[in-house]
């Protein structure tokens, strides 16, 4: 009769050529660990009688092999982002310019000069990096790097505005998604929120009554992700800026996306820039590393030398802090702005410059070496946050396919993932946003999928 008896031990497992594979690759803690896990998990079946027979040695460390191959699987993995979506958040936002990896490669290896002062031979600040660069580019007296934009924001209305008034439009108190609302962060913050206006029309004797009362900022926060029309009017920034600097009120612009280019040259609606909006009297201006700037994720503040002193004192400067890898590519994106080489270097800058006639180009080539699918017209849309409702003329490869969601399935399962979009039963493949580099790997995917389709 079989009994757990005859279940091999810990120590004849760990004997096996194949357990001595597998400590080489995943290391012995971890090894034992899966050879205990797979022993205590069939003696528990036995004994409920889920199985009759005790398995082999091998079996036993086959099912180690796969406990260990699941427990060191990364659960963030490359994709192909075949989906049209420039700036997909859900994707990782901004892909990197090889300049930027290579300057987050190279501070991340070794020491840096992080908080160093090489000059003085002591403690330097962190702060302190990526400011001339944001300086010359923008025309700002001063700069703060930080975690990302919401943080950001966070820590500008922390530090300028606690227990004070904010004065913001009513049209403004947006969500930008994954729960980040204005008036819970204006709160957060410590901030007393002022609405102003009404959803759709805001005046500008609608602010000039709020200033009355002791008031710590105005702030505008940019609709980044949706549009407002119809019977709306709202006051321009210069106005706004001109009123409240009267009653001697700094002017906070949320800008999200932060631009440093004019979007409106790659034929979509022109995003609000950076130094437009300095340039219209902003004190402080914020916007993400990681949207139309196309850098890693970070939180850019720019604006008056005071106002900035203050943000960098603030307690939670150091709890929203940049780390050096950030501040590294961070600093090689914006110098491609600066050598006016982004069209060519920032990906994201290159994707939405690509004419029409050499994104036709890819879908066809695609569609010749497939020997599949037909090139038609679609858009592109730059996504995460920015330009709302606006898109981009594309071509894109569509695949007539048996069922739709099976195939999209398999796209998901490939390795690397493709991300594709569906519309009218169709697949579509979106050349503009898939990596020159990931064109093999989405080719060979899309081949072995249509041949078992
Ligand atoms: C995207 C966005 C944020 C948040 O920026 P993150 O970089 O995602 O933290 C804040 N405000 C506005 C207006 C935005 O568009």
């Amino acid at each position: 009769m079989t009994t757990l008896r005859n279940l091999p031990s810990v120590e004849q497992i760990l004997q096996t050529e194949t357990a001595a594979h597998l400590i080489a690759r995943f290391g012995r803690p971890l090894t034992l660990d899966a050879i205990r896990f797979v022993l205590d998990d069939t003696r528990a079946r036995f004994k409920s009688g889920l199985i009759t027979a005790l398995p082999l040695i091998d079996m036993l460390l086959a099912q180690a092999e796969s406990q260990l191959t699941a427990w060191t699987k990364p659960t963030l993995l490359p994709v192909i982002n075949a989906s049209g979506v420039i700036l997909h958040t859900n994707l990782g936002r901004a892909p990197l310019s090889d300049g930027t990896i290579r300057a987050m490669d190279i501070v991340s290896r070794g020491y840096s000069t992080l908080e160093y002062d090489i000059e003085l031979g002591q403690r330097g600040s962190r702060l302190i990096h990526a400011e001339s660069l944001l300086q010359k580019l923008t025309g700002a007296e001063a700069a703060v790097v930080v975690n990302n934009n919401a943080s950001a924001v966070l820590l500008v209305l922390s530090a300028l505005a606690n227990r004070k008034r904010v004065v913001i439009s009513r049209s403004q108190l947006v969500e930008i998604g994954g729960g980040f609302r204005v008036p819970d962060v204006m709160k957060q913050s410590g901030a007393r929120l002022v609405e102003v206006g009404t959803t759709n029309k805001v005046h500008i004797s609608d602010y000039e009554e709020a200033l009355i009362e002791s008031t710590g900022l105005v702030m505008r926060a940019h609709r980044s992700n949706f549009k407002l029309i119809g019977f709306t009017e709202e006051p321009e920034l210069k106005e706004i800026a001109e009123t409240a600097h009267g009653f001697g009120v700094p002017v906070v612009d949320d800008l999200g996306s932060g631009a440093l280019y004019d979007t409106a040259k790659y034929g979509l609606a022109h995003e609000p820039t950076v130094q437009e909006s300095l340039q219209a009297g902003a004190d402080i201006v914020c916007f993400s590393g990681d949207k139309l700037l196309g850098g890693p994720q970070a939180g850019i503040i720019v604006g008056k030398l005071g106002q900035i002193a203050k943000i960098r004192k603030h307690p939670l400067a150091r709890a929203v802090r940049a780390d050096k890898a950030c501040l590294a590519g961070l600093s090689a994106t914006l110098l491609h702005y600066l050598k006016d080489e982004a069209e060519r270097e920032v990906p994201i800058v290159k994707m939405m410059s690509l004419t029409l006639k050499q994104v036709k180009g890819r879908a066809e080539a695609w569609a010749v070496e497939l020997g599949h699918g037909k090139v038609v017209e679609g858009e592109s849309t730059v996504g995460g946050g920015s330009l709302p409702g606006e898109s981009m003329p594309t071509f894109l490869l569509s695949l007539e396919v048996k069922s739709v969601e099976r195939f999209l399935r398999g796209l998901r399962k490939n390795h690397p993932p493709i991300i594709a979009r569906t519309e009218n039963d169709k697949i579509l493949l979106d050349p503009r946003t898939v990596l020159p580099e990931q064109e093999g790997a989405l080719l060979v995917g899309l081949k072995n999928l249509l041949k078992n389709s």
